[in-house]
């Protein structure tokens, strides 16, 4: 499943597969560029300088503060 992360600093949101740990930076990236791959323990973030450790899945307002809103029909239209 595909889902708006939010990361350990409290403020970056990505797209994130739970079942691969790859991340987009960008709704628009999903399906044209390849993911980042992120590496367990930490799942640091290559072009940002946080990691997905210690965050959660974003709330309908965050993902909405940072422009993504017309993308939230991405969870069930995506299909890796
Ligand atoms: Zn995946």
């Amino acid at each position: 499943m595909l889902g708006f992360y939010k990361c350990s600093d409290d403020r970056t949101i990505v797209l994130l597969c739970d079942e691969c740990d790859s991340v987009w930076y960008s709704p628009c990236d999903v399906g044209k560029i390849e993911p980042e791959l992120t590496q367990s323990p930490k799942f640091k973030l290559s072009r940002v300088d946080t990691s997905l450790s210690g965050g959660s899945w974003a709330e309908y307002d965050e993902i909405i503060q940072v422009g993504f809103e017309s993308d939230l029909s991405i969870k069930r239209e995506y299909k890796p």
